[in-house]
């Protein structure tokens, strides 16, 4: 998971979003009827869609795992809970079917003062919630909404930690061979492998790379190379 900038949407989008959450609200619905009005809503969720797609990580990754394509729109508070925000765009995030239908679902964890106690990633920087391990790809919880998070998002499932280990392998290859061909002079080449870094899956393992690049155990745990690779990224 890494932070996700909310775009906004056009005013057709938004006057859109708010007759649907306002005929809701108006109808009293429940979460049956709440349901049925967004899956009636085919345009309405392609053009979410888009605007998810153009804000994921990678190539249209989902914003939890980081790793499956994003193909469904999450209600962050599920309708289960909050009927009337099936149709708020700040309630709308893209998920992997996996994350979606099998891990997140309708649950919401909350603590006792009825804090949300997951991360969300247009709200939150998850990396102030949990940590990586780069070796082992496993992240552990920095706060109760970092355990909650992993906890919900399957974030510790055996094929993330693997593929997160892997990428990190990826990333220190790709960072220093990018450094390589900047220092040739060779632009074009240096540009497609920072392009193939950015767009791979997995965008969480580079992002704790930038956030880490200046602490005292990363130019072991790295590479001297890919810290300085990792010093021209801007993120
Ligand atoms: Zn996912």
């Amino acid at each position: 998971m890494i932070p996700i900038e909310r775009v906004e949407l056009d005013g057709v989008m938004k006057r859109r979003l708010e007759a649907k959450s306002a005929l809701l609200r108006a109808r009293r619905a429940g979460t049956a009827e709440a349901r049925q009005s967004w899956r009636s809503a085919r345009t309405i969720r392609r053009g979410l869609a888009e605007k998810l797609t153009g804000m994921a990580p990678g190539l249209s990754r989902c914003m939890y795992c980081g790793d499956g394509e994003g193909t469904d729109i999450d209600h962050f508070r599920p309708i289960a809970s909050d009927p009337f925000g099936t149709f708020l765009w700040t309630n709308h995030l893209l998920a992997c079917s996996h994350c979606n239908s099998n891990m997140k679902r309708d649950k919401y964890p909350c603590d006792a003062s009825g804090s949300c106690l997951l991360v969300d990633p247009c709200r939150d920087d998850p990396h102030e919630h949990m940590e990586l391990n780069f070796a082992t790809g496993i992240y552990f919880p920095l706060t109760a909404k970092g355990a909650s998070t992993i906890e919900v998002f399957g974030l510790g499932r055996p094929v993330l930690v693997v593929g997160r280990a892997k990428a990190f392998v990826r990333c220190k290859a790709m960072l220093s061979h990018w450094l390589v061909l900047t220092g040739a002079g060779d632009d074009s080449g240096a540009e497609e492998v920072y392009e193939s870094l950015r767009l791979q899956p997995f965008a969480d393992v580079l992002y704790a790379m930038v956030r880490r690049r200046d602490a005292p155990g990363a130019p072991v745990a790295f590479g001297r190379e890919a810290v300085a690779a990792l010093r021209a990224i801007r993120w």
